[in-house]
């Protein structure tokens, strides 16, 4: 088995005395910004002015300044902006304003691993990663418990820099639930990796194609929806729980065996050749360049697919079916 860290293994002290600088308050921002400084360390936070993720920081009791400012005065930098503006305020903003011995943390490797942002030597490069979205880091920690998470150490110019990871994710509460040690090629192609072929690209995928089966077949659309998007949650929160073994000791028996051989003729050699190429794209860097370009460009591919996408029958389904379900809020 991996080696876990818990709160017993990691020291809030070593970042006594250290101002630590959340550049980004979105999704992750608000979430880490609030548990460090709700585990007694000193916290600010750098938002645009006029944004509405700046007005939360206020409601939030931060006062958000520039991230130029924030890095400054800071002694560990945290980049929680989206991966694709790090670099271009990483060069404008942060490394200007590095000093040596200062810490430059991440959650996830994105711009370190694919080389679009180089640190000066003299400083210590660390990663902190969250394994769930920013809102469930907040909420699981105020309720007294921690979203599980990654460290990864990509510079070590301090010689301390291990210690200020485990101490930073203990702040975030990921030692309450546990931390395991990565590498920032690791993570990054993994993390790439899970998106794309399961939890986001594959998943919606999957429940789009059962779906228009179901409705190309001439059943209701409202029935396809409930089948293959709504019960979705049931299953995965069964899985959340207790692994595959216990969703299936839930489900029927009949349910079972449909799983047991249906699964891999839908999931085949053919999806696997599939995830493998994807994967090389991750790893050799193919998917990242794509991503970079496509921004540089204004997005066109990213703008037409998500516009294709959100004009499925099953988005227009889905919203008058979940209107009448007044139990989502
Ligand atoms: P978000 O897009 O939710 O948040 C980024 C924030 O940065 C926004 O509030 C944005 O403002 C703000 N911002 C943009 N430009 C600037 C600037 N120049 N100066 C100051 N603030 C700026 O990002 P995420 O939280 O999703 O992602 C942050 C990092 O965390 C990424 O590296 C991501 O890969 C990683 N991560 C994310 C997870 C997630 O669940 N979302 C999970 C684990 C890791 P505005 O929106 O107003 O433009
Ligand atoms: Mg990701
Ligand atoms: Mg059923």
């Amino acid at each position: 088995m991996v080696k876990m860290y818990y709160n017993e293994d990691a020291d809030l002290k070593v970042l006594e005395g250290k101002k630590i600088a959340v550049v980004g308050y979105g999704s992750q921002g608000h979430a880490q910004a609030q548990n460090m400084r709700d585990a007694g360390l000193d916290v600010i936070v750098a938002e645009l002015e006029g944004t509405s993720n700046y007005e939360q920081a206020v409601k939030d009791g931060f006062e958000p300044k520039s991230a130029a400012e924030a890095a400054k005065e800071a002694d560990v930098i945290q980049i929680l902006l989206p991966d694709e503006v790090q670099k271009k305020v990483y060069y404008s903003d942060v490394e200007p304003n590095l000093e040596a011995g200062n810490a430059l943390v991440f959650s996830h490797g994105f711009n370190i691993h694919y080389g679009q942002i180089v640190p000066p030597a003299d400083i210590d490069v660390y990663m902190v990663a969250p394994k769930g979205p920013g809102h469930l880091v907040r909420r699981v920690y105020t309720e007294g418990f921690g979203v599980p998470a990654l460290i990864a150490i990509y510079q070590d110019a301090t010689g301390n820099a291990k210690d200020f990871a485990l101490a930073h994710a203990k702040g975030v509460g990921g030692t309450r639930a546990g931390v395991i040690e990565t590498t920032f090629k690791e993570e990054t192609e993994t993390d790439l990796f899970g998106e794309q072929a399961v939890l986001c690209g594959g998943t919606t995928e999957l429940v789009r194609a059962g779906f228009e089966t179901l409705v190309d077949a001439g059943y209701q659309p409202e029935i396809a929806y409930f089948e293959c998007l709504h019960e979705l949650k049931l299953i995965v929160d069964l899985m959340y729980e207790g692994g595959i073994a216990t969703m299936r000791d839930s489900i029927s028996d009949t349910a079972e065996y449909g799983d047991l051989v249906a699964g891999k003729q839908v999931i085949n050699d053919k999806s696997r050749e599939a995830m493998k190429k994807l994967l090389t794209d991750i790893q050799e860097g193919e998917f990242a360049k794509q991503w970079l370009l496509e921004n540089q460009v204004g997005r066109p591919g990213y703008n037409r697919k998500k516009a294709i996408d959100e004009d499925h029958l099953i988005e227009k389904v889905g919203a008058e079916l979940r209107s009448k379900m007044n139990y989502l809020d």
